[in-house]
This record gives C-alpha cells, structure tokens and sequence, in this order.
C-alpha cells in the first residue's frame, strides 16, 4: 500500500479528522508515490488545543533542557542524512546532491543555532540616573504558527520552529502540500528526540484550509510565513486586524548586477550557481542579470556557454545539476513566462523548452537552463517572479543607471554584486532597495544576520536575535529608585 503521510498533534502520528488524502507526486516521474492528509479545521483547533496546554511547562522549562532537545534532534537528522536527502529529492524533484549538501545540514544547523542561541539569549537594563531602573523582560508568545513553503522544503520549516522553540513557543507547524515529507521525518525523529507532547505540530493540508484555518485561530499569537506574496498579503490581511505578531518572507526577482571590473571567472561561475541552483527555485536566485556594457558580449558569451554545460536530469543521478520542477502547474507557468518572454521580443540565447528525461524520469517536469535577451527591464517577464530555471540579461552603462534598472520592480529581497571597487561596493549596497545584498558572493549566510525583503518581499527580520525576539512579547518594567 503506498505510503500514507500522518499528522503530528499532542506526540502522536494520527489522521486527519476527515480521513481524506491527497495525492503527493515524485515532481521527477510525474507519478503519486505517497498520500498526505487534508487536514482542515478541525485538527488545526486539536493541534492547537495541545499546543496551548504544552505552553506552560515548555516555556517554563530551563533552557538548557530546551536546547538540549532540539541539540538532540539535529543529532538524529545528522544521523539519517541519507535518507532524509533521498526523501527531499523524491518529494520535491531537487538534485538529491544538493538535498545532502545543503538542504539537509542547513535544517540540523538551524536548530542547533536556536538552540545555543536561546542559551545566550539576554535582555537589556538600563540605568535611568539614580532615579530609575528599566529592564526588558522578553517572554514566549504562546503557541505560533509557522507556515513554510516547497522550494527548500526542510530548511524553512526549521528556520521557522527551531527560534519558536527555542525562545519557550509551542509550535503549530503547516508544511507545503507540495512538498511534505521531510517534516513528517522530522516528527519522527521529534518522538525519538523525547520532545515533549505538544510542543510541536505538524498539521498538512491545503494552504486555503488548513493554513488559513491556522492563521485565523484567535489563540495563535504569532505567525511566522515563508511563501509567495499573494498568499503574505491573503494572511496579513487576516492577521492584522487580530492585531497578531506576523513575519512575511516572501518572493523576489532579484537583480545580478556585473560591473566590468568584476573578478570575471567568480562571476560567472558564481552566476551560474545563483541563477539555477535547484532548478532556480530558490527565492534568492538572481533572475535579472545586468551587465556593464562594456563586459556584456564577453560576460554574455561565457555564461551561455556554461549554462550549456549544466546537466538536467533524474534527481538521484550524482551528476545531474538542474532536477525537476515542483508540479505539473508550475511548469506549465514557466514555459509560460518563457513564451510570454518571446512575445515580448525576447530572444532565447541557450534553453527555452521542456526536456523528455528518457526512461524512469520521462513523465516528470524537467526545463532547459534558460537565459534571455533582449528584453526591456519593464516588460513582465522582467517584473514578475518566475521562480524557474529562467534568467534575462540586459546591459547597462552607468552605475546610476545599474542602481536604477535593480529597483525597478516591486519586490525588494537580495541583490548581487560584481566588482572589485571597494567605494563603488558600498555606494551601489546603500541604494539598491533589497534587504539582502551580496558583494562577490551569493547565498553566503551568517545565521545571525537579519534576513527578510523589503517591498514587496515581505516584512519582519528572521535570523539571529530577530527571530528569537519575533517569538517573544517585550515589556519594559521601570523601578523608580
Ligand atoms: P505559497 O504562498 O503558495 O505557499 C506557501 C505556504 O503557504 C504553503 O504551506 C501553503 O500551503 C500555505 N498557504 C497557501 N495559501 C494559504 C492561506 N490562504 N493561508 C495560509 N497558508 C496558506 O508559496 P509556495 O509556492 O509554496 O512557495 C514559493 C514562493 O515562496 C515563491 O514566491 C518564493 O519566492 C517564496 N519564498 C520566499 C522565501 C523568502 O525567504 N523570502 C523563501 C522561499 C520561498
């Protein structure tokens, strides 16, 4: 019988109330290989219930203890990287090279920073004169809800539990239907670990029922949400007005800017990398590529000629570096964008179209590495969120003009930049609007550095002290002397 995907509610692996499931796909063979649970409101109010009652002993549970739990689970995650790489690759269509080599550490990395995080976490006083002591006291929220999306399936589920429960939350976690089964692994290895019952979660469904069901329940304090921007702006408008803590991550069509005096091997190598890392799945892919135009031909020459290189294939190969897209749906909507990108007077320098995978793979949802010319920084191939293997390059001539083009949508998540002018570094960091910005890197993550967009890439700051304090309410109490 094929393998049925359980909720995680009160330490128990249990069905959905409806007993319905829904078909979850190998994205690589097009086929169903597991069912997962249509859950609804009716376990997310039971998964809260238990949540609620876990607040009190979790939060007044020491620290240390806290975090030598969630210390324990990375332990257990470490232990079966294996088959928790193969898992991802199978559940979501990603290389399972890159499942091992970054997803994977980077969820057991997650909870061990939150966890020695929340260790050293302190709160400020300060000395009013002789006339008054303030102090901050920071205290957990209560129970949180984290809703995380596909593309890094693991690695966002965990940036988002391991600081709520961390800073003493109970967690009501609602994973992508698109791509669930790490987190179900993940409970797993919770009852392993000795988690106590409650404290975390896990409730899959649809993002309309079970997540929304979620986010409207008044005893969800907090929620902590890592998707597209149409869905941030669905769960602000049902959060604010309950006046509850909210943190949006959400999408991004982040410029790559090259300026002529760039280190050009790194560059290029580097573009490559941060244009179709996981399929370019990735919400800090740099999809718009600017080059100076002096280096355009040259720079344009060579990174076509790399991305020729790139192998698309069977997620379980070594070899293969570009898998499968997540869905029948979200293919059709790249090769989408890839027409529209022609109708709007692009030309395709290298890809463009669907590859067959012949034998095992020949059903699934495979596209070429596809870059783009020609087009004019305002068409909507260049101002929507392609979220595929699809990139545009276009020239520029000032860096006024750079500055320019890479703040001319309406999303604001990272920016990359080439050159090895340290003056022209800062001046061009300070004025491209995105709150991530890498100089001669891309994805290069200190865990304690604020992380989140601006615009329309979100609001609130994960990472660090930031996302310990999301989870927690502040209140400043004042003696006077
Ligand atoms: P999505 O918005 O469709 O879904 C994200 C999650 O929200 C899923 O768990 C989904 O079930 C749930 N959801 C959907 N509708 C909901 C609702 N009405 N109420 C509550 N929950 C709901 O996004 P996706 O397609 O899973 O992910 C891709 C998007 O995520 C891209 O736009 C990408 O840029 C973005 N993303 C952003 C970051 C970041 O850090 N800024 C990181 C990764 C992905």
């Amino acid at each position: 019988m094929m393998e049925r995907i359980l909720n995680y509610i009160g330490g128990e692996l249990i069905a959905p109330e409806s007993k319905e499931y829904m078909d979850n796909y190998d994205p690589s063979t097009g086929l169903v290989y597991s069912l997962l649970p249509d859950s609804d409101e009716r376990d997310i109010r039971k998964a809260v219930a238990v949540a609620d009652k876990a607040f009190a002993a979790w939060s007044s549970l020491a620290v240390e203890k806290r975090s030598a739990i969630l210390q324990r689970i990375a332990d257990l995650i470490d232990r079966d990287l294996d088959a928790f790489a193969l898992a991802e690759s199978i559940d979501n269509g990603k290389p399972v090279s890159l499942a091992k080599s970054l997803d994977i550490p980077r969820a057991s990395a997650n909870l061990r920073f939150f966890a020695s995080g929340a260790i050293h976490f302190s709160s400020d006083a300060n000395i009013t004169g002789k006339e008054a002591i303030n102090y901050t006291l920071q205290t957990p929220l209560g129970v949180a809800g984290c809703i995380s999306p596909w593309n890094l399936p693991l690695y966002l589920f965990t940036w988002k539990i391991a600081p709520a429960l961390a800073a003493g939350c109970t967690v009501v976690a609602k994973p992508s239907e698109l791509s669930p089964m790490t987190a179900y692994l993940f409970s797993k290895l919770c009852i392993e670990a000795g988690l106590p019952k409650g404290v975390l979660n896990v409730v899959h469904g649809l993002g309309s029922k079970a997540g929304q069901a979620l986010v409207e329940h008044p005893e969800v304090k907090a929620i902590s949400f890592t998707g597209g921007t149409v869905t941030g702006k669905k769960i602000a408008s049902i959060a604010a007005p309950m006046f509850k803590k909210i943190s949006l991550e959400l999408g991004g069509k982040n410029p790559n800017i090259i300026f002529a005096d760039c280190n050009f091997d790194q560059a290029v190598a580097t573009s490559i990398q941060s244009s179709f890392s996981n399929q370019g799945e990735i919400c800090l892919c740099g999809s718009r590529i600017f080059v100076e135009r002096i280096l355009y031909d040259k720079f344009v020459s060579e990174f076509v000629k790399q991305v020729e290189k790139l192998s698309v294939g069977d997620p379980l190969e070594p070899s293969t570096n570009l898998g499968a897209l997540i869905s029948q749906s979200h293919l059709n909507k790249v090769l989408g964008y890839i027409e529209l990108a022609k109708q709007e007077g692009g030309k395709i320098l290298t890809g463009g179209t669907q590859v067959k995978v012949p034998g095992r793979c020949e059903g699934g949802y495979f596209v070429e590495p596809t870059v783009i010319a020609g087009l004019d920084h305002r068409c909507t191939t260049n101002q929507e969120e392609i979220f595929g293997p699809v990139v545009t390059v276009m020239p520029f001539e000032t860096e006024e003009e750079a500055i320019r083009l890479a703040n001319s949508t309406p999303y604001g998540l990272s920016a990359t930049l080439w050159t090895e002018n340290l003056k022209r570094a800062h001046r061009v960091s300070a004025e491209v609007k995105s709150g991530i910005i890498w100089v001669n890197c891309w994805l290069f993550r200190d865990l304690r550095t604020p992380f989140g967009g601006m615009k329309q890439s979100g609001v609130g700051r994960e990472g660090g002290w930031d996302a310990l304090k999301f989870f927690t309410d502040t209140k400043n109490i004042c003696i006077r002397l």
